[in-house]
Parts: structure tokens; sequence; C-alpha cells
């Protein structure tokens, strides 16, 4: 898509750090990370968000982002990582382009992770009934 940032990307009409790339998937710095070594991953098709990812893309994305992982996280030194996809404005996304966002982790770092709270036994009941439509 000619007005889609990461479609540019891949088309090199906009420069990014390259970490890696395959026939499908291309594997670059984000410009504002959140610790050393933040990669985006993305297939180089346009696909809006993860619903729209197509089944065919499946087993090689995996594939593609654990080779990255193995060559982002040590060379940054860290001791994990996140894998993250926003999917939709609510969670987050500005970019409509399928990406994950690998994002190494340190020991000390201070970026903690989500909030979590108690529930009661039969509020997980009720929440397991609304979705399976009980
Ligand atoms: P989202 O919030 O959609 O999940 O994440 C989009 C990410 O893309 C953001 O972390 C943002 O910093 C990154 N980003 C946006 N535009 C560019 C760009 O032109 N180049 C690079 N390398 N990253 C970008
Ligand atoms: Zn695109």
């Amino acid at each position: 898509m000619d007005d889609c940032v990461f479609c540019r990307i891949v088309k090199g009409e906009i420069p990014c750090q390259k970490i890696g790339e395959n026939k499908e998937f291309l594997c670059f710095l984000d410009i504002k990370p959140v610790n050393e070594g933040h990669a985006l991953i993305i297939p180089k098709r346009h696909f809006a968000d993860v619903m729209e990812f197509p089944e065919e893309l499946d087993r090689g994305y995996f594939a593609f982002v654990q080779e990255m992982a193995r060559r982002i996280i040590p060379a940054v030194g860290a001791d994990g990582f996140n894998l993250g996809m926003n999917t939709g404005a609510a969670a987050g996304q500005v970019v409509f382009h399928q990406h994950t966002h690998l994002i190494p982790r340190f020991k000390d770092d201070d970026l903690g992770s989500w909030k979590h709270r108690d529930a009661t036994p039969e509020e997980l009941v009720r929440t397991r009934k609304k979705i399976l439509g009980e």
C-alpha cells in the first residue's frame, strides 16, 4: 500500500536499520525503542493485523521470529524478551501493517509487566460462559 509506512520500508523508500530478511519477512529496529535491540518483524506483504495474517505464512513466521531473537538477544546482552502484537487502536496499534514487537528485557529494567488483578472463581466462570455463549 502506497501510504503504509512499513510497505514503504519494504520497498526501500524509507530507510531502516535492517536486522534480517528472507523472501517473506523483514526485521528492523524500531525507531523509538523501548529497550536496546527493540525490533519489528513484519511480513513483506501488507496485512492490517494478525487477524488477517494468511495461514500459508504461519510456520515460517515464527521460525523467522526465533531466528531474529537468536541474533538480537545475545548481541545486546538481554536476559529475555517480550513478543507483542498490538491489535486495534484500543490496544495501541498505530501502524496498520501487521508487526510483532521483539523487545529485549534485562533483569534490572523497570518496564514491569501488565497489571494483574485478583478474580473470583465465579467471575472466571461468568467470563468463560460469555465467551462461549453459554
Ligand atoms: P504499534 O504501536 O503500531 O504496535 O507500533 C508501531 C511501531 O512502529 C512503533 O513502536 C514505532 O516506534 C514504530 N515505527 C513507526 N514508524 C516507524 C519508522 O518509520 N521506522 C521504524 N523503524 N519504526 C517505526
Ligand atoms: Zn503495509
